[in-house]
């Protein structure tokens, strides 16, 4: 019971020790990989946020090399113009179009619109109404129109549109101007936008002069902007070389403006659900007055696509290792126990058998009653006993009267017959559990009766008793049954006696039994004999 208590316990304790290592190990793998996978989603942003930087920074720097047909005083003629602009844009696909933006005071309005440029329409000033018609430009002391336009087809709605007609083209020239910085502009919807992506204008001031040091002495000389035309989406797709994203949520924010900002472009997976709260944000290096953040989620797809098995076959070999200690725990503890019982039972039937002996060593073999070794260790123990609680012993000493005669006359056989007869009568008169007999030897048999005061009743009781068995003995000369002689003697033993008188002093009575005729019962007493 107790081992198999034991047994369960350790069981259950490899059990949850199992389960325990296997999901810790695998969720520390799975958190590690998790780890990882997000290292790895944060480099691929910063390799967005390197080549889309890295893009707008070509387009811008193209764009200056435009302004440098714009030196001094000198101005390009459209032709000029439109050749130098047309080799950058063969150059730079993601530039929508790029353009002159001069200075027009009034007073230089009808010269500019009553002079056409050379494949192009009729030009115009003109202006968006809030409904978004384009309507020809009011009055105004400046104009900033677009003149130059390279190519000027896909462009056509811009062309002689008033840049400083909208604040943020307005807001954007102003800096431009004041600084002698390239500037550009916060997200715009652009005028020749045929579809739904944001835009941005970047502008290079060119001035009467170089060199202009203050704001004033710019102001006052500036002859008016290169502008290079952009769409995000393009500049965006172009920094990814073709790379599909259809995994990570994407926007690209304009923060330029603390409290204004605005999302520049969204890739197409944005409208899908990410599933997770991961968010990584990438500011770009400034450029050209703009900060631009990129933020991204990665979606579980992203995960997914990473994960390895690892986590999974470490928690599963684990769970198996766990199963197969436990069931080999489990057989093993099984086989103990077998052999265990086993061992119980052949020990058990080792006692058995050593008892058996033990009883066949301590019986005498004829009659089944108790032999002489026995007997002897009985009257020792209880000799001890008396001595202690101060108790008489008696001891009875029987001896079958011509016995001889009868076995010389009935045979051995029937001699053994009567033997064991006078046992069993002699063994069932006595009535007390401590009451003890013996075959003492031959044809003789000892009682020992501890603490006993009637040892002459019960000795005169198992004389008539075994005469009453009426075994015929023709030749016995005291009677024609047999008979016994009796001998018997009661003592309160002490430490200075021998255990040996009480029996010796037995005998002399049995003696002196057989002396006086025999069939009787004699008693002596000890002291005088000490
Ligand atoms: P007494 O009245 O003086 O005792 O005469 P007795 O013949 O009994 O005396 P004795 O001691 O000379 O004889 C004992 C006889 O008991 C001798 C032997 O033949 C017989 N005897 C002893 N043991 C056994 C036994 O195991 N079986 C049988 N059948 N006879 C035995
Ligand atoms: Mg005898
Ligand atoms: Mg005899």
């Amino acid at each position: 019971m107790f081992r198999t208590i034991n047994t369960h316990t350790a069981l259950a304790f490899i059990i949850l020790f199992g389960l325990f290592i296997s999901v810790s190990s695998g969720y520390a793998l799975y958190e590690m990989e998790e780890k990882k996978i997000i290292r790895e989603f944060h480099t691929e942003i910063n390799s967005h946020v390197a080549s889309l930087h890295k893009e707008i920074i070509i387009n811008f720097e193209a764009l200056r090399s435009l302004a440098i047909l714009f030196s001094d005083s000198k101005t390009p003629d459209w032709l000029h113009f439109s050749f130098e602009a047309k080799n950058i844009l063969n150059r730079h696909n993601d530039i929508q179009a790029l353009e002159w933006i001069p200075l027009v005071l009034n007073s230089q309005r009808a010269a500019f619109e009553s002079t056409p440029l050379i494949n192009l329409p009729e030009f115009e000033i003109i202006e968006r109404q809030k409904q978004g018609r384009m309507v020809k430009s009011p009055i105004k002391d400046v104009y900033f129109p677009v003149y130059f336009i390279e190519p000027y087809i896909g462009n056509e709605l811009a062309y002689g549109f008033d840049l400083s007609s909208n604040s943020t083209r307005y807001q954007a020239i102003v800096a431009a101007r004041d600084s002698g910085l390239a500037t550009a502009t916060g997200s715009i919807t652009l005028v020749q936008e045929k579809g739904n992506q944001k835009g941005f204008l970047a502008f290079i001031p060119i001035y009467k002069f170089r060199g202009l040091s203050t704001e004033e002495k710019r102001r006052k000389n500036l002859l008016g902007l290169v502008l290079g035309v952009f769409r995000i989406g393009d500049i965006f797709n172009n920094s990814l070389k073709g790379k599909i994203i259809d995994d990570i949520q994407i926007s690209l924010l304009d923060e330029s403006e603390p409290l204004n900002t605005t999302i520049l472009h969204q890739n197409s997976f944005y409208e899908k659900e990410v599933g997770n709260e991961i968010i990584y944000r990438k500011k770009l290096p400034l450029i050209w007055g703009r900060q631009w953040t990129l933020v991204a989620s990665p979606s579980q797809t992203f995960f997914n696509k990473k994960r390895n098995v690892l986590p999974l076959a470490v928690f599963i070999s684990f769970i198996l290792f766990t199963i197969y200690i436990a069931l080999y725990i489990h057989f093993i503890s099984k086989r103990t126990a077998i052999a265990q019982k086993n061992v119980e039972d052949k020990n058990q039937e080792i006692n058995k058998v050593n008892k058996q002996l033990e009883l066949l060593s301590r019986s005498d073999g004829l009659t089944g009653i108790a032999n002489r070794r026995c007997m002897d260790d009985f009257f020792e123990r209880e000799w001890r006993l008396a001595i202690r609680n101060k108790t008489l012993l008696s001891f009875v000493i029987i001896d079958i009267d011509f016995f001889k005669l009868y076995n010389d006359n009935y045979g051995h056989p029937e001699g053994d017959d009567c033997l064991k007869k006078v046992a069993k009568n002699l063994e069932s008169t006595l009535k007390r559990p401590t009451d003890f007999i013996a075959r003492y030897g031959g044809e003789e048999f000892s009682i020992i009766l501890p603490n006993t005061t009637n040892v002459a009743e019960i000795a005169e009781n198992c004389r008539h008793s075994v005469e009453s068995l009426n075994i015929l003995h023709e030749y016995s000369s005291v009677a024609q049954v047999i008979t016994i002689s009796i001998g018997i003697c009661t003592v309160a033993p002490t430490k200075i006696m021998r255990s040996r008188t009480l029996i010796e002093t037995a005998d002399k009575a049995l003696y002196l039994a057989k002396n006086k005729g025999r069939n009787r019962v004699e008693e002596l007493h000890i002291n005088s004999e000490i």
